[in-house]
């Protein structure tokens, strides 16, 4: 047993130490996610849909980029196959060096649940359980959260301003303290990538830029990879790259 109050903040020396463990170790400087020339598909009952056309895109743990472009581009279907929530009609994408969707299917959920935080346009959270309860969900995969689990949701939530909500039901919160209880939920397991589909798209301006901001300052304490997709153009200036979908290529 450990002895003595829990570290304060989220970036200490031994959360950066155990943060976002490698599945298999990767070269110093290597990019941890590569996303190779990636092509999809939709079959159709006409001519198939090509939506990715050749995709490719590489992310080192501490960067963040923001993927814009126009409303049926393919963003969302990029950024569930960087989530391994879809497979690519052709190409490859590595985290960590490995290939996720070579993993049988209990592998591929046991990885997704342990290496990649979602937050999606709608906040996803359920209306029976309390902001705590929802940010430990994705712990559960694991049995019943201990007070390493506990300690860090408390601290999460400390972070995203909630602590003292802890047993509101969703119903009973704004749109953007919503979305920071996602934010919360999908960094719960120190996730390397945090992928978040138009996080903002729901919010007033004011309300947007906090939550940005906020996955942002969270992604900085951690070595984390973020990438977001935005219609706004300042919740993509402040991400460290900015890469335009437009007729299935990234640029
Ligand atoms: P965005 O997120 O940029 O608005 P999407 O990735 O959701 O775009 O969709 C890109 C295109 O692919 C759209 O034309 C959409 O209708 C089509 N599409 C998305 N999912 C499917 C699917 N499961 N089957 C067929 N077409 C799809
Ligand atoms: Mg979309």
């Amino acid at each position: 047993m450990t002895a003595g109050p829990p570290p304060r903040g989220l970036a200490s020396r031994q959360r950066r130490a155990t943060a976002c463990a490698p599945a298999v170790r990767v070269a110093a400087n290597m990019a941890e996610l590569i996303v190779d020339h990636v092509t999809r598909q939709y079959s159709t009952r006409g001519e198939p849909l090509v939506v990715l056309r050749g995709v490719s895109l590489e992310l080192s743990l501490g960067q963040s980029v923001a993927i814009v472009g126009p409303s049926g581009s393919g963003k969302s279907t990029l950024l569930h196959l960087i989530g391994t929530l879809d497979r690519p009609t052709s190409g490859t994408i590595r985290l960590q060096g490995e290939d996720p969707l070579a993993l049988d299917e209990a592998a591929l959920a046991d990885f997704r649940n342990r290496q990649i935080g979602f937050v999606f346009q709608d906040h996803h959270l359920l209306p029976q359980l309390s902001v705590l309860e929802n940010v430990l969900l994705p712990t559960l995969a694991r049995g019943r959260p201990g007070p390493a689990e506990l300690r860090r949701a408390g601290e999460l939530l400390d972070r995203v301003g909630l602590r003292d909500r802890l047993a509101h039901r969703p119903a009973e919160l704004s749109g953007g303290e919503r979305q920071r209880v996602a934010v919360a939920r999908a960094l719960i397991r120190q996730p390397c990538l945090v992928l978040a589909d138009e996080p903002t798209g729901n919010l007033d301006r004011t309300s947007a830029l906090s939550v940005a901001r906020l996955l942002l300052e969270l992604h900085q304490d951690h070595p984390t990879m973020l990438v977001v997709v935005t219609h706004s153009q300042e919740v993509a200036a402040l991400m460290e790259r900015q890469l335009e979908l437009n007729n299935g290529t990234l640029g």
